[in-house]
């Protein structure tokens, strides 16, 4: 019998900072953030799995009026990142300066990272690889 995934528990692992999408046992497809089922194949029979974390930028802007978690650190660049095990996530992007977007490029190889807002929850974030 396999627990069925919720975002609480998506949540959980964000912020033990061991992210983890779901995965489709049907299909294959993996997922994130989770939804009751698989967007492909409309299996519900998921399980929990750890992603490596590497993917591509495909599409990014920049934030000028944040959040207040990050009030400070605006302006900042936020983008979807296409994971390679097939999933995409928007997050923040780290280590890049919307100052001097020449560094930023569609396609760039990113990892996952995480960062820590005001409150103290943590958020994933992405810089380059
Ligand atoms: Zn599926």
């Amino acid at each position: 019998m396999s627990e069925k995934p919720t975002v609480e528990q998506y949540q959980k692992y964000i912020q033990d900072r061991d992210f983890h999408a779901i995965k489709c046992k049907s299909c294959g497809a993996v997922i994130a953030p989770p939804k009751g089922m698989c967007y492909s194949c409309g299996g519900r029979d998921l399980e929990w799995v750890k992603v490596s974390g590497n993917g591509k930028l495909v599409s990014f802007t920049v934030i000028h009026v944040a959040a207040e978690e990050f009030q400070d650190e605006a302006p900042y660049f936020v983008g979807i990142i296409d994971l390679e095990e097939g999933t995409r996530i928007t997050a923040r992007l780290l280590d890049l300066d919307p100052n001097d977007p020449s560094k930023v490029q569609l396609g760039m190889p990113m990892k996952l990272d995480y960062q820590t807002g005001k409150s103290g929850r943590v958020y994933l974030g992405f810089r380059p690889a």
